[in-house]
């Protein structure tokens, strides 16, 4: 059977290591994107080989429309198609700053890199996977897919980085917005969303959460794990939601409920 090739950005670490593994599990080819941590992207390789993948790391700051451009090539260069586009990679504000005090810098980056990065990198990929479908180019993997990682932060609001919510809310609509384009050409989108997961992003409030799960702050008490989210990619990855597409799968330990 051909390899599925996925496209995972910020792969080496966290969330985007948990959703390598996973597809690897799957038989895929994953292509681990990240920015800066070339060791970390390199034990995720290895991870990929040991759980039954495929892989290649690539170096590629996805707020960069050149980076992009070359993530894409690299992928296409290497493995001549792209079956699943991951749109994981992103970034907390470097300091939480309230919304009254927050300046223009932290607004830009958190913008370029959680929004305008995934948005112009699906365009160029929907692109291809067009190509792919109108030339019929379709392996026992089905039609192409595309996934974006948001974060509960999509509506839920925290007023000490109102510029990571802004960002999440508009990867939503990004997702609505794909799901409607790319319907006609048989590609379908999911928005994977997740509640408080444990990686070196929550690694400075570790114990202000710990708190918020012993007080019940959502019902399934526990930190949530890269693996919980990459195992909802690879029920997507299966194509177990052939009839779904702008769907919004919830991995958050029941934080969305409303509760009385
Ligand atoms: P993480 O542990 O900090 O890892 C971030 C990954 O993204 C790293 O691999 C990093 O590369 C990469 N990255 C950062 N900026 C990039 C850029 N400009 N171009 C390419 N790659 C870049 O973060 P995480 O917790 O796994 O978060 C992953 C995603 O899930 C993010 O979109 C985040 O907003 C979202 N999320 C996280 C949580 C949570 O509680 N952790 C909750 C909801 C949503 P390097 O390794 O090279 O630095």
């Amino acid at each position: 059977m051909t390899r599925p090739i996925s496209i995972v950005t910020g792969a080496g670490r966290g969330i985007g290591r948990g959703i390598a593994v996973e597809l690897a599990k799957l038989n895929h080819a994953v292509i681990i994107n990240y920015a800066g941590n070339a060791a970390a992207a390199e034990e995720c390789l290895q991870l990929v080989r040991a759980a039954g993948g495929e892989g290649l790391t690539v170096q590629a700051d996805v707020a960069v429309s050149a980076g992009r451009a070359r993530l894409v090539q690299t992928t296409l260069d290497a493995f001549g198609r792209i079956d699943l586009l991951v749109n994981n990679a992103g970034v907390a504000p470097n300091v939480r700053a309230d919304l009254l005090e927050a300046g223009e810098e932290s607004f830009d980056r958190l913008i370029n890199i959680n929004l305008k990065g995934p948005y112009f990198l699906t365009q160029l990929v929907a692109r291809q996977m067009i190509e792919q479908v109108q030339r019929n180019d379709i392996t026992d993997f089905g039609l192409p897919r595309i996934v974006t990682i948001t974060s509960i932060s999509a509506y839920t609001a925290s007023v000490n980085r109102g510029d990571y919510c802004v960002a999440k809310a508009g990867l939503a609509m990004m997702t609505a917005l794909y799901a409607a384009r790319l319907a006609e050409h048989g590609i379908n989108v999911y928005e994977v969303r997740p509640g408080v997961i444990e990686t070196d992003m929550t690694a400075g409030v570790k114990e202000k959460y710990d708190g918020l799960i012993a007080q019940g702050a959502w019902p399934l008490r526990r930190w949530g794990k890269p693996e919980d989210i990459g195992r909802a990619v690879a029920a997507i990855a299966r194509g177990d939601f052939p009839f779904s597409t702008g769907e919004v799968f919830n991995v958050d330990g029941g934080f969305h409920l409303r509760t009385l």
